[in-house]
């Protein structure tokens, strides 16, 4: 017993001092963002990349999504980190798109709080406006949690982003409850298919065939497909099989820096004959 008070107390204390260490990390320029490629199964080519935050804590090293974006949520302070998230991911985006001359799209992952608020469509308008980022260079990533909470300001907000021509996907499909009436009635472009699916599958035909019937049904209600995690060949290579469209993975690439990103975009040679050096 005390030894499982004294965890939770070690957990307690962790969450607090990070909530209060996030409040001064965009001042202290302690978040940033990484990228990871995503890779048409077609042809190969890196077609957009994920935006991932990461936050380097001056004590505990780098801490993960996984950690810190629940304690923003509850902290309200989600608007905020997202909102810079947001931004930074369009500036950089259309900084490599300049650079690169490659129109590799990003990706940005968006928290309910975020989704919900009322202001949300100006913000990101506005992040593409400053970053001269055409609105279909964009993609925004929600998780099927979404589609159920508040529905009736969901819709209004998907219809909005969609008729900026922004592209919305559906994160961690396969995890959440999703309703299935809704994926069919709701304006979305795609479906990401969660990583622990892409795990099971050599192993398991049960996950196989629930991959291939996920891809059958996307695209049946014109929803195109990325399979999230993908670490080996093997997985690479039926995913191909079963018409998947798209996937992301440290098989391909794990998330990596702006500068990596331009290199993973552009030939060598290129950057040496540009001799330009990205910002
Ligand atoms: P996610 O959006 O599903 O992002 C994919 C996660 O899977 C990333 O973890 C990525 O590094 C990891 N991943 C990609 N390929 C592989 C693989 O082959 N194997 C394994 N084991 N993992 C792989 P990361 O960067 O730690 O992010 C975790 C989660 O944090 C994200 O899951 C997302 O839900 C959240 N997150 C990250 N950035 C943001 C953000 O800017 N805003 C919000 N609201 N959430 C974010
Ligand atoms: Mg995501
Ligand atoms: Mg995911």
């Amino acid at each position: 017993m005390r030894r499982f008070a004294r965890a939770q107390e070690q957990r307690a204390t962790r969450q607090f001092e990070l909530e209060s260490a996030l409040r001064h990390a965009l001042d202290a320029r302690e978040l940033f963002l990484m990228y990871q490629p995503r890779v048409s199964l077609q042809t190969g080519v890196i077609m957009q990349s994920e935006a991932l935050l990461r936050w380097r804590h001056p004590v505990h090293g780098l801490v993960s999504p996984a950690e810190f974006i629940p304690i923003a949520e509850e902290a309200s302070l989600i608007d905020t980190i997202g909102a810079w998230a947001m931004s930074t991911a369009c500036r950089e985006t259309g900084q490599l798109q300049r650079l690169a001359r490659t129109l590799p799209k990003v990706a940005v992952n968006v928290s309910p709080q975020q989704f919900v608020n009322p202001r949300f469509t100006a913000q990101v308008e506005a992040a593409l406006e400053r970053a001269a980022l055409a609105p279909d260079q964009l993609e925004i990533e929600i998780t099927e949690s979404m589609l159920l909470a508040d529905a009736g300001r969901t819709v209004q907000t998907l219809r909005a982003l969609r008729a900026l021509g922004i592209e919305v996907a559906v994160d961690d499909f396969g995890t959440g409850y999703s309703n299935l009436g809704w994926l069919a009635s709701l304006p979305l472009n795609r479906l990401k298919i969660d990583r622990s699916f892409v795990t099971k599958m050599a192993t398991d035909p049960r996950s196989d065939a629930l991959v291939g019937a996920i891809i059958q049904m996307a695209h049946a209600l014109e929803l195109k497909v990325t399979a999230e995690g993908i670490e080996t060949a093997e997985q690479a290579q039926r995913l191909r099989e079963l018409g998947c469209d798209e996937a992301q993975g440290f098989w391909f690439s794990r998330p990596v820096s702006l500068q990596a990103l331009r290199t993973l975009l552009a030939p060598v040679s290129r950057l040496l004959a540009d001799g330009t050096r990205a910002a």
